[in-house]
């Protein structure tokens, strides 16, 4: 046979144009649910902040600015402490698992972690994994359930988990036990369920709302129905009972079958984690495909995580985060503003997206970075300023927060 055959042809014509598009792209479904679900501004790059001062001090926007936008709730991301046990175990171990923890990457960092995450949570086990993006995507796919029912709220690290799960997903309104209740209802009469698998999913702690899911209630509701239920504690991990979530405030540790939360907010570190049965965690080691096909955790953001539960265990820290927490709602309240939601997370309501963002600029250039959400991450008429302050903040570091919000508040009328 004649090689020529495989000679390419000279064209007769340019070839079309099979290339990718960035703007285009952005214009896609996809990514404008990421855009809307990252976007404090419209487009956002990476944005830089100097590192968190040792000791564990309140980290600064450039050295001066007092940054009250991380999720670094227990201020623990720049404690010596979590250094020098990731620094022990990087030495120790490696700084890198080097491989699958299924194939070579196990290591005793992550086992350790994994029995401390377990007795916090008061499950039976723990499992870690990269990101608690990647613990979300690769939980849900894995449960395979055929019908998710999902808060309209949900991060978007379980929107993605039950979309690759491929289960018919629906929506239920945001915090709402008997819309829950419904939704389930209706597929009840709808579709023969006989042998259908359910999840019921929410966050405990809603990132932009800084509200708590009624998880009781929920539990109640998915109980009625024989589905199962999955909380996802990003934004409470650390920082409640016995250095738990909401989960073990509410003490619903034996109703909720699978919990799963970061280990890069509260914990200071890096990571991702599921607790909950035996059985739940030996599945998962085999199916959850972001565990399976993905290196292990870097043992030294192991090392570290763990050392941040015992800190949260401990309680002092969580102490000064809630002592903190209250005394900036209660300055910012008695000046006139409403602060929504019931938790670490104080969305302080402007309304309009303009004025919010006339708000956060003011407060910049007063030496506070506080971002402004807008819609469409928010209702349109509801634009607010997302604080997060931190333990790691100090009576100065509120006194100087409220006075900025006060300046600006009132040269632009707002309050
Ligand atoms: N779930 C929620 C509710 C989150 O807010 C986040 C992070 N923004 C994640 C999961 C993902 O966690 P990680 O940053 O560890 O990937």
């Amino acid at each position: 046979m004649s090689s020529d055959r495989h000679r390419p042809q000279a064209a007769e014509t340019d070839p079309p144009d099979r290339g990718f598009d960035p703007e285009s792209r952005l214009r896609s479904r996809a990514a404008a649910d990421l855009r809307r679900d990252l976007a404090p501004v419209d487009r956002v790059g990476p944005r830089a902040r100097t590192a968190p001062d040792p000791g564990g001090d309140a980290p600064a926007w450039d050295g001066e600015r007092l940054v009250l936008a991380s999720n670094d709730y227990l201020g623990l991301a720049g404690d010596d402490r979590l250094a020098a046990a990731a620094a022990e175990t990087a030495r120790e171990v490696g700084t890198g698992a080097g491989a699958s923890r299924l194939v070579v990457g196990d290591t005793p960092a992550h086992r350790a972690l994994e029995r401390d995450l377990a007795a916090t949570k008061r499950t039976e086990r723990a499992l870690v994994f990269s990101s608690g993006y990647a613990a979300n995507v690769g939980t849900i796919a894995a449960l395979d359930p055929d019908a998710v029912f999902s808060d309209a709220l949900n991060h978007a690290s379980i929107v993605d988990g039950c979309r690759l799960s491929g289960a018919d997903v629906e929506i239920y309104d945001h915090g709402d036990p008997e819309a829950l209740r419904g939704a389930m209802g209706q597929r009840a009469r709808d579709v023969d369920t006989t042998d259908e698998s359910w999840l019921v999913v929410t966050d405990s702690v809603f990132s932009m709302d800084g509200d708590v899911a009624p998880l009781a209630a929920l539990c109640d509701a998915a109980d009625a129905f024989g589905a199962w239920t999955m909380v996802d504690e990003a934004h409470a991990t650390g920082l409640h009972d016995g250095g738990g979530g909401i989960v073990q405030r509410e003490g619903l540790s034996d109703r909720v079958d699978v919990q799963l939360g970061t280990l890069s907010k509260a914990l200071g570190a890096q990571g991702g984690y599921v607790a909950g049965s035996d059985p739940l965690v030996e599945h998962l080691l085999n199916a959850a495909r972001s565990f399976v096909f993905s290196t292990g955790l870097a043992p030294p953001a192991a090392a570290a995580a763990r050392e941040a539960l015992r800190i949260a265990r401990e309680g002092d820290r969580r102490d000064r985060l809630w002592n903190v927490v209250s005394r900036t709602r209660e300055g910012l309240e008695a000046m006139g503003y409403e602060v929504l939601g019931g938790t670490q997370i104080l969305p302080v309501l402007v309304g309009d997206r303009a004025d919010a963002v006339a708000l956060a600029d003011r407060l910049h250039e007063a030496g506070v970075v506080a971002p402004a959400i807008r819609p469409p991450t928010v209702p349109e008429g509801t634009s607010r300023i997302r604080l997060a302050p931190t333990a790691a903040h100090t009576p100065d570091d509120v006194d100087r927060c409220l006075a900025a919000f006060e300046a600006a508040g009132t040269e632009s009328g707002l309050i």
